[in-house]
């Protein structure tokens, strides 16, 4: 949490603003900016990044078969430079050939020391009412479900139905965003974020977004009263309040984020990564505290 120490700072407007400036600006260097570009695989010559393949990804995302798929018109994109900002997993299980010495030395889990980050079930909720009437926190809340956090992600992870989960962001996006009062009125909106493993939904990966079986949506309902509970027992001013809710889980990180198998993060965080990130906040803080 020491990335808030020195506050933050919040979109004016939907999010999506970010990417449409940043993109209306490559433009104007005379760059181009692809969307539902969905890159199958970067092109290797002679050792060397020279371009990607690109297919439609809406009509990727139609096919409902794996013929479907392979008909599919694939545009070689050719550059003198090839930078890969999405994951390190994307990018050696699915973009690089994988007779590629270099991906082979990756997916050797004895040479590596690095771990994938799990995956995160995300609930989106509708609440009645003006987010200051009801005096929703402009503050961001973090459940802890205990002290021994270890512990309770292993029984969370073990038996994700049964127990609540081990940490939890809830958040309130409407009391951030001063375009919201103008674009919602009457209307407030709450995220909450947990934890979720891929392994938990994988059976169901197989049918597409919103085509997946009645097991499916019992579980995410499920999944869904825990959070809905902390959220009430937390900031009761929900309570009765909450009219439409939506759970996103690890399949719709794959869906909307390409996350490779859920990994949110790309690699998993660990204490020293943490520690360091977290020293180097505080001392930038100093310097500026100094000067
Ligand atoms: C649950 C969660 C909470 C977070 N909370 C915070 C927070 O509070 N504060 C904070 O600072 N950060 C937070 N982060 C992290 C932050 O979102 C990421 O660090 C940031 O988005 C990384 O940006 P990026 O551009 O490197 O990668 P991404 O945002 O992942 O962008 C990669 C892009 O590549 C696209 N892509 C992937 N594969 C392909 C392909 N084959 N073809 C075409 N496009 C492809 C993806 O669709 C995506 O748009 C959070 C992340 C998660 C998942």
């Amino acid at each position: 949490m020491t990335h808030y120490m020195g506050g933050a700072s919040y979109t004016v407007g939907a999010t999506q603003n970010i990417s449409v400036k940043t993109s209306s600006l490559l433009r104007e260097f005379g760059g181009e900016v692809f969307v539902d570009a969905n890159v199958h695989g970067i092109i290797i010559e002679d050792g060397r990044a020279v371009g990607v393949r690109v297919s439609n990804e809406k009509m990727l995302a139609e096919c409902t078969s794996e013929a479907e798929k392979a008909s599919i018109v694939i545009t070689e994109i050719r550059a003198k430079n090839v930078v890969c900002a999405t994951s390190i997993y994307n990018l050696y299980n699915k973009l690089l050939p994988q007779n590629l010495p270099i991906v082979k030395k990756f997916r050797d889990p004895n040479k590596r020391t690095v771990r994938q980050s799990n995956g995160h079930v995300f609930l989106f909720c509708k609440i009645k009412g003006d987010a200051t009437e009801l005096g929703l926190p402009t503050h961001n809340l973090w459940y802890f479900n205990g002290y021994d956090l270890d512990g309770a992600f292993d029984e969370y992870f073990a038996n994700p139905t049964e127990v609540r989960p081990p940490t939890v962001y809830i958040g309130f996006p409407c009391t951030k965003d001063i375009t919201w009062k103008k674009r919602f009125p009457g209307i407030s909106n709450c995220i909450m974020i947990s934890d979720g493993l891929y392994e938990w939904f994988e059976k169901y990966a197989d049918k597409p977004c919103r085509h997946r079986s009645n097991e499916y949506m019992e579980f995410k309902e499920k999944l869904t009263r825990h959070l809905l509970d902390i959220l009430y027992e937390f900031v009761p001013e929900t309570k009765g309040r909450v009219e439409y809710h939506h759970l996103g889980t690890p399949l719709s990180e794959i869906t909307y984020l390409t996350s490779f198998r859920a990994g949110s993060y790309g690699v998993s965080a660990t204490c020293m990564c943490s520690f360091w990130k977290g020293y180097w906040l505080h001392y930038v803080e100093w310097i500026k505290f100094l000067g």
